[in-house]
């Protein structure tokens, strides 16, 4: 590693050991890859340069004042659950009670191009399966919001898991559709 590499290049802190990850042409300490979106895949941010890195984590700034400024309801609960606010222009699917916190996407119904329910074997077992969730959308900083809906990974075809993994993605995105109309 050299000099120029041992600081952030987001926040030019020290570099911890643990936790950094390279974008194109710079890395980011663990602070700054923490606060980038979920949705965010490494292999993404691989891509992106340093500058803009610094554009994702200003919209993910952006973010959280949307967030605090905005009052969600529960849609429909999951591991996800789907939020909806109460204007019904923006969703998210948060993980946890505490949003601002957890800093969820905050993404616009209108932005939504198509919504999947998709199923990912395991190349070894093609009786273990997870459902997924798969939002794309007409937003710069997230294109793809996809999302697991089994609780546990890797469940077995069929199980009751299953089903009512199936059931919450179609349920997800039945409301989903019905929030832009049936655009979709
Ligand atoms: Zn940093």
């Amino acid at each position: 590693m050299d000099t120029v590499n041992n600081k952030c290049s987001i926040c030019f802190k020290p570099l911890t050991l643990y936790g950094s990850i390279s974008c194109k042409n710079g890395i980011l300490c663990r602070d700054c890859a923490g606060k980038c979106s979920p949705f965010l895949s490494e292999q993404q941010i691989m891509e992106k340069t340093v500058a803009e890195m610094r554009e994702h984590l200003e919209y993910r700034e952006k973010n959280r004042e949307l967030l605090k400024n905005l009052h969600f309801h529960k849609a429909v609960e999951g591991r996800n659950t789907l939020y909806v606010d109460d204007s019904a222009e923006y969703f998210l699917l948060g993980k946890s009670d505490d949003l601002v916190n957890e800093n969820c996407d905050v993404f616009r119904t209108s932005d939504i191009e198509d919504i999947l329910v998709t199923r990912s074997y395991q190349s070894d077992n093609e009786d273990s399966v997870n459902i997924n969730l798969s939002i794309s959308l007409n937003n710069p900083q997230i294109r793809n919001a996809k999302i697991r809906i089994n609780l546990f990974p890797d469940i077995q075809r069929n199980s009751n898991e299953y089903k009512q993994a199936i059931r919450t993605a179609a349920l997800i995105r039945k409301n989903l559709k019905n929030l832009m109309g049936g655009n979709v």
